[in-house]
């Protein structure tokens, strides 16, 4: 059985239609949409090798996370797309059953109806526990171990020929996905792939490093720009930083642990406890700070496979993170610095709607009235004087101190919470981070953790869909193609291509000299969505002009070459959303 256990603020749900001729029909109340708000949803698939005794062992799970986010409310949401080895239906609706039975004892229970097709929307908090996923199997460890025993002694036996034909078997199945899903402009624009052998990791191809590359050397201007020191860190750790920071506690599940030098270690899920290492390199004068050292942070976290959605949900991921250690009188204009930061990126260069939500302290916190009072006062006022309109979630942050989500709206009317700024009072106390104040006096710094993109595959992955594939020139990983109309137009051509080059040194230009006819060339420029397409024929030839075909515009602009290269220019160096 695969669950993913997402706490919500709310999730709304409708059956559509059946998707099993053998499930019975709806009562007209069951067929009505439902709204559950403050719930641990629970999307569930029945598998195959499932027993009705592997029941207790999902309760245990489920109660283990509802305890964690304290919630009350759960909803169980059977969801097929988690596995390709569903069980039988009848056994499944058992199964689902006899969980709802029990756990109606401790909680509220709501069931989303089984074999329907059903439209949902959702709104997952930002949490690190509000999105896990498990495998649950009622296997006692020792008969699962030897069950993977068995399984790699298979593999061992199988030669590598073999192996090699089942890891180099294209997934992508492309049957339930619209046009413009990330998955297949990735395919046509040739930009990444996954692979099994891999899962949840994408490989990047030449065209998708550039626009990665890209979103990056953007943020580290930006670094620049806001004085930022970039950092890097080791990718594995012994467990005992995990124990100081806590993750050890209650990150483990989703931590890649492995051993080194016969001592248990892990993979980092977060860039937080390295960074602090680094500011407790030496003693710090309060001269130092604020301090903010930057990091693009390659992070694992473990997700089952099967419930992996491209470039949205991922193991591996990149994010552009960042540690403010600043004192208390800073911690306001520090935060309207990173506000600052956030509308370049999100109003000026990629002009997403935004909405941005204050939460405010738990019921279970850490730390001192006077510090929470001081923090949340303190985020508040900034978030005034960067004239940001903001609501307020009341007990929506975390134990450690207040936080700001920011949630954009992307072209599709889809939300997402990319940004985060999230204060932490805690994390400096545990590593035990101190700085000397202007009297001699030794304080602890306030630590500000913050992320701009979130990670850069997830906004890729959004920005593709976002644009349908269309990206601002300034990412397009082929900026201008010149295709040749004849074999004729080849030479004029290049020249046109080397004067480009002369004045745009850094311009993404290739080229289609094919002797194919000229609506081909263009079907395979529009694929990969060049934003110029630029024909030269003899009629452009003989008037010394170019005919550009721009952003997928059916109608063809006749410009001097002149006039495109200064456009183009300007358009690349502003950073501009949409084409001349
Ligand atoms: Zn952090």
């Amino acid at each position: 059985m695969k669950i993913i256990t997402l706490h919500v603020d709310y999730i709304k749900f409708k059956p559509i239609k059946k998707a099993l001729k053998s499930v019975k029909d709806l009562s007209s109340d069951e067929k009505k949409e439902k709204t559950i708000k403050e719930a641990l949803l629970v999307l569930t698939a029945v598998e195959k090798e499932d027993k009705t005794e592997f029941v207790s062992e999902l309760i245990k799970n489920i109660k283990d996370i509802a305890s964690q986010v304290k919630v009350k409310n759960i909803v169980l949401y059977p969801y097929a797309h988690l596995s390709s080895n569903l069980s039988e239906p009848d056994k499944a609706v058992e199964i689902l059953k006899n969980a709802e039975k029990e756990l109606k004892k401790e909680f509220s229970v709501f069931s989303a109806p089984f074999g329907y097709y059903k439209e949902f929307e959702l709104k997952v908090k930002g949490h690190p526990l509000s999105e896990l996923s498990r495998e649950i199997s009622a296997e006692k460890d020792n008969q699962k171990k030897l069950k993977e025993e068995l399984s790699l002694k298979k593999e061992k036996d199988q030669d590598p020929k073999t192996i090699l034909r089942s890891i180099t078997k294209s997934t992508l199945d492309k049957s339930k996905l619209k046009s413009y899903d990330h998955r297949i402009l990735g395919q046509e624009m040739d930009l990444f792939s996954f692979n099994d052998v891999s899962p949840g990791a994408p490989f990047l191809h030449p065209n998708g490093l550039i626009i990665y590359n890209e979103l990056i050397s953007f943020m580290r201007s930006l670094w620049k720009k806001f004085s930022y020191k970039e950092i890097s860190t080791p990718f594995i750790y012994n467990n005992k930083l995990w124990k100081v920071s806590g993750h050890w506690d209650y990150y483990k599940e989703n931590m890649f642990i492995t051993t080194h030098e016969g001592k248990e270690a892990a993979i980092k899920p977060m860039n937080c406890p390295p960074a602090m290492l680094i500011y407790k390199i030496r003693p710090r004068s309060y001269k130092e700070l604020p301090l903010r050292f930057a990091e693009l942070g390659i992070v694992h976290r473990k997700e089952l496979s099967g419930v992996l959605s491209g470039l949205f949900r991922v193991v591996k991921l990149t994010m552009d993170d960042a540690h403010i250690f600043c004192t208390e009188e800073q911690l306001e204009s520090e935060i309207m610095n990173i506000f600052e930061m956030f509308k370049i990126v999100y109003e000026d260069v990629f002009k997403f709607p935004y909405s941005v939500e204050l939460s405010t302290r738990p019921e279970n916190l850490l730390g001192k009235k006077e510090e929470w009072d001081f923090a949340e006062k303190a985020l508040e006022s900034a978030l005034k004087k960067s004239k940001v309109k903001y609501s307020i979630k009341k007990g929506e942050g975390a134990f450690y101190g207040p936080k700001i989500d920011i949630h954009i709206k992307d072209s599709l009317g889809r939300s997402w919470q990319l940004t985060t700024i999230q204060l932490d009072m805690q994390m400096p106390k545990r590593f035990e981070l101190k700085y000397t104040d202007k009297n001699g006096k030794e304080k602890t710094p306030l630590v500000i953790h913050r992320a701009i993109f979130g990670t850069i595959e997830r906004f890729l992955g959004i920005l593709l869909e976002h644009t349908k594939g269309r990206l601002p020139t300034w990412l397009a990983p082929i900026q201008v193609r010149v295709l040749s109309f004849t074999d004729r137009n080849i030479n004029h051509s290049q020249k046109i291509i080397d004067k480009i080059l002369k004045e745009m040194p850094n311009l993404r230009i290739d080229s289609d000299f094919r002797s194919v006819p000229l609506d081909i060339k263009v079907k395979d420029a529009e694929l990969m969505r060049i934003p110029y397409i630029v024909v030269i024929g003899d009629k452009e030839e003989k008037e010394n002009m170019i005919a550009v075909r721009i952003k997928g515009d059916k109608k063809i602009k006749s410009l001097k070459l002149e006039e495109f290269i200064k456009n183009l220019n300007i358009e690349i160096e502003t950073k501009a959303f949409k084409g001349f």
